[in-house]
């Protein structure tokens, strides 16, 4: 599929390591871009406290996961720390052809999935300021055993050498910039003369 065809949404891809504060940047982004829309994933893993199925996550068990990948019906998926998450493909299709952008927050496997089949897609890195940092924001949550947090601090390393896979990355120090920096990419990737230029000089050539 190609979507710089007529009208296309774009595709936004944000990942990087958990704890990065992709999530955070996201909900922001959102809340402050209408014109986004977020892919609602699908997770085998258990609701945390707040969550609700169809907001955060359609929540489903490993056995209907398995028959969702068996038909086709995602656009990637990746096991994480033990529990399955997918992005369900119809609805980001279906939003892509009617021109509204679409933003996926998921973890790297997934993003170079993505890659892979949707190359016209944006991939945007996020970065912990400092590896200290980043052990700090994960301790804080409270959600995670020390040894897990190690793990995590592991994978982000393993997840620094796939940088160059990504179109852009931003540094998360300070939550305003990073939105903004990510908002700009949004404007940025807008006026692409591939994105806008053709449709507009047919309206120029019509108009003269
Ligand atoms: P959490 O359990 O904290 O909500 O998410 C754990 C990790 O899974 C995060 O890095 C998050 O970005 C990633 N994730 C969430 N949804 C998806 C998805 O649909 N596909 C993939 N590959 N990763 C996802």
């Amino acid at each position: 599929m190609n979507f710089t065809e007529k009208h296309p949404g774009k595709l936004f891809v944000l990942s990087g390591p958990s704890g990065a504060g992709k999530g955070t940047i996201c909900k922001r982004l959102l809340e402050e871009t209408k014109e986004l829309e977020l892919s609602v994933s699908m997770t085998t893993r258990n609701p945390r406290k707040g969550e609700e199925e169809g907001v955060s996550y359609y929540f489903t068990d490993k056995e209907s996961f398995k028959k969702h990948i068996e038909d086709g019906d995602l656009l990637e998926y990746a096991e994480v720390y033990g529990n399955y998450y997918g992005t369900p493909k119809d609805l980001v299709l279906k939003r892509l052809a009617q021109g509204i952008d679409v933003i996926l927050e998921i973890d790297m496997q997934g993003a170079l999935k993505v890659k892979e089949n949707y190359p016209d897609g944006v991939f945007i890195f996020i970065l912990p300021p400092s590896m200290s940092e980043l052990r700090k924001r994960l301790t804080g949550r409270g959600t995670e055993t020390a040894e897990a947090i190690e793990l995590r601090l592991g994978e982000t390393l393993k997840e620094l050498s796939y940088i160059d896979k990504y179109d852009y990355c931003v540094v998360n120090g300070v939550l305003e910039e990073a939105v903004a920096r990510v908002k700009a990419i949004v404007v940025a990737e807008h006026s692409k003369v591939a994105f806008t230029a053709e449709e507009l000089i047919e309206s120029y050539k019509e108009e003269a």
